[in-house]
């Protein structure tokens, strides 16, 4: 056994629907620019700007029902609802033909953005972690198993203190979810355990403390998150 020098943190874990076990959860992928209506919104052309990949840390990670503390250094938070993808098993250079069978479940997320980060960061050409990977920036609702269906279509939504703010279809992405994971595993190993966040409808806004924050998509568990 591995002896520390101090406690090492436990495993982050995402809830699975109808188990007891927890999903493990080891690196967190997401896509930007997935949906065509939200790159326009961002200033963006779809037609000329692909969709590309950055990360959050593991423990980024944010479960439903948990309140999500206003990030400092920030005064234009925002939701961003998105199908998140579960990898069951890894692979590199995966076809998009066999990319489902890699797949453990699905779930719901919220990719928390301190947007005038972003937008400054962007501006400058700068990485974007201090935007997208801080503390508690990463909701995800419990999983469902693949093995009661795969999901590629069906309607996704958000709504902030019961207004809607953003209603899409999943089938609008860009990139489909196949086509997200040959990408990446051309890009890197992937492994079980790793999430992918496939990226946002357009809608995304700011939020404020004490708002309550409801995310869905056809099929899977509602997210839930009151900003503390
Ligand atoms: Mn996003």
């Amino acid at each position: 056994m591995t002896a520390y020098v101090f406690a090492a943190r436990p495993t982050p874990s995402v809830a699975i629907e109808g188990s007891e076990l927890r999903f493990p959860v080891r690196r967190i992928f997401c896509v930007g620019r997935n949906y065509r209506e939200h790159a326009r919104e961002m200033g963006g052309d779809p037609a000329r700007d692909l969709p590309f990949f950055f990360t959050k840390p593991a423990d980024a990670l944010v479960a439903s029902g948990e309140a999500v503390p206003y990030p400092p250094r920030t005064t234009n938070f925002h939701h961003e609802v998105e199908l998140v993808v579960a990898v069951g098993r890894g692979g590199r250079d995966i076809g998009a033909s066999e990319a489902v069978a890699h797949l453990f479940g699905y779930a719901v997320g919220n990719d928390f953005t301190r947007r005038d980060l972003q937008l400054a960061a962007r501006a400058k050409g700068q990485p974007w972690d201090s935007s997208k990977g801080f503390d508690h920036s990463a909701a995800v609702g419990a999983i469902r198993p693949a093995e009661r269906g795969h999901l590629a279509s069906g309607r996704i939504w958000l709504a902030v203190n019961d207004a809607l703010r953003q209603n899409a279809d999943v089938a609008d992405m860009t990139w489909k979810v196949p086509e997200i994971i040959a990408e990446l595993s051309g890009l890197f190993e992937l492994a079980p355990g790793d999430l992918i966040f496939t990226g946002t409808p357009a809608g995304v806004g700011p939020l404020t403390r004490g708002d309550r924050i409801e995310a869905g998509i056809e099929g899977l568990g509602l997210l839930t998150n009151k900003i503390a």
